[in-house]
């Protein structure tokens, strides 16, 4: 933990802008298509099998295992290409903690939990919620808790070891397991990398994705008068090296993914690698308790075409040097609630602004104001609260979203003992208000 941390003040200087926020884009047309590494495997991938769908243009440049931005890159932070909540205030990822907790408690104290997260950045909100742990641990200290994270970027599961892990005990690592890293975190629990959540072990698990989902591939698909269309990446034939959207001639197989019937809009996004994800997490939640949190931008089956790329806190063309910027996509929070087929109640989405508030970011910002010394550090941990409550700024674009198990929600005393009277389940923080006993 660093000195900044210890006195409770906001880690990083504020930088001006969030991925989930438009800006009017430069003019990129004027910006030369550097000939990436990323963009020769893409032509050359083209020129042999035919233009590819959205979803393997994005998952290619973020994740090709050779080349991806995911990879190799460290894209957080003033000097990446996008900030985050984490990296703005560490009273985002304190009240997380909270949150934790209080599910935990809520579901009856399970001797054991897994703290699962998915996409872990620079492993800042894990950090932070391992830090509310070791606070807590009067609370926790008959549990045993260990903690797993779902990561495909080699660069970033580095730098997670460095924020998360004692650095004189030495790491495990082996590159050919489905377990490529492990060690002990600095308040000495045991944490485990895996590059895919199917990998990680079953059991009681609380979950916790945070812009993890917006980076999954999305399909693509424009509605025409012969019917829904999928939108491909080709060659632009007039100009050598640069890459074009196409519609494709007929019908292709994702099209099973869009609701014919009842879809209004004429423009939709689709993503079956978070449908498989929320299955999974369904399936593993239902089976063996513990809760998933979901918070991303995103809208809830409304929104058409928010595929974008971010690059130096700027949009980027998504078509223009692939593997130089991140890709993303809003999140539809009503695909993932129909995903959970009913296996796990879902709550949410919620925004931002009405989650933290409900877990009492304001209690919390006032006690890191009175503790901090400096007018600078004061100033800090403002700035940081307006970007994360702000209506303008990450306030009402970013959204919470939990999956539960059922009988969390209907009566907790029902399922451990059936003879005794029934008391109504206690509100889920966050969601509900958080009422401080
Ligand atoms: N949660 C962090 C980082 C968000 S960026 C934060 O809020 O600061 C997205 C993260 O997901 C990165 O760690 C990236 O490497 C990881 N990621 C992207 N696609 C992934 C995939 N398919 N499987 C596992 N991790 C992935």
């Amino acid at each position: 933990m660093n000195a900044l941390l210890r006195r409770g003040v906001a880690r990083v200087g504020i930088p001006c802008v969030w991925r989930g926020k438009r800006f009017s884009s430069r003019d990129e047309a004027a910006e030369s298509n550097r000939g990436t590494p990323m963009l020769r495997h893409l032509t050359y991938k083209i020129k042999s099998t035919g233009p590819i769908t959205v979803a393997e243009y994005m998952k290619e440049v973020l994740t090709n295992p050779a080349k991806g931005y995911y990879v190799h890159h460290d894209m957080l932070g003033e000097k990446g290409d996008f900030i985050t909540s984490p990296e703005i205030s560490q009273i985002f990822g304190e009240l997380l903690g909270i949150w934790f907790i209080s599910e935990w408690m809520a579901s009856g104290k399970s001797p054991a939990f897994q703290l699962v997260e998915l996409g872990p950045g620079r492993g800042t909100l894990t950090g932070d919620i391992l830090r509310v742990f070791s606070q807590l641990g009067s609370v926790l200290k008959a549990c045993d808790i260990s903690i797993h994270l779902v990561e495909v970027s080699q660069k970033l599961s580095e730098i997670q070891a460095l924020t998360l892990t004692e650095e004189k005990l030495p790491l495990e690592r082996d590159a050919e397991s489905l377990v490529y890293m492990k060690g002990v975190t600095k308040s000495g629990l045991p944490v485990s990398w895996y590059r895919d959540l199917k990998d990680v072990p079953k059991g009681c698990s609380f979950y916790l994705a945070h812009e993890f989902f917006d980076a999954l591939p999305v399909h693509k698909f424009q509605k025409t008068s012969q019917g829904w269309r999928e939108v491909l990446v080709d060659i632009d034939p007039q100009v050598p090296d640069k890459l074009r959207f196409v519609l494709a001639p007929c019908a292709t197989p994702a099209e099973a993914f869009i609701r014919q019937h009842d879809e209004g809009r004429d423009h939709v996004e689709v993503c079956p690698d978070a449908g498989i994800i929320i299955q999974d997490l369904s399936e593993r939640i239902a089976l063996t308790g513990g809760a998933a949190l979901i918070a991303d931008y995103g809208h809830d089956g409304t929104k058409a075409d928010t595929f974008r790329g971010f690059r130096g806190h700027q949009l980027h063309d998504v078509l223009i040097a692939p593997g130089t910027a991140d890709l993303t996509a809003d999140v539809d929070f009503s695909y993932l609630r129909r995903m959970a087929q009913g296996k796990v109640a879902s709550l949410g989405p919620v925004e931002q602004r009405t989650f933290l508030k409900n877990m009492g970011i304001d209690v919390r910002l006032q006690v890191l104001l009175d503790k901090a010394d400096e007018p600078s550090a004061k100033q800090q941990l403002l700035q940081g609260y307006d970007m994360l409550m702000n209506p303008q700024k990450m306030g009402e674009r970013f959204n919470f979203f939990a999956l539960l198990p059922h009988q969390r929600l209907h009566d907790a005393s029902q399922e451990r003992n059936a003879c005794q009277s029934k008391t109504p389940a206690s509100p889920v923080a966050g969601f509900d208000e958080l009422v401080w006993q």
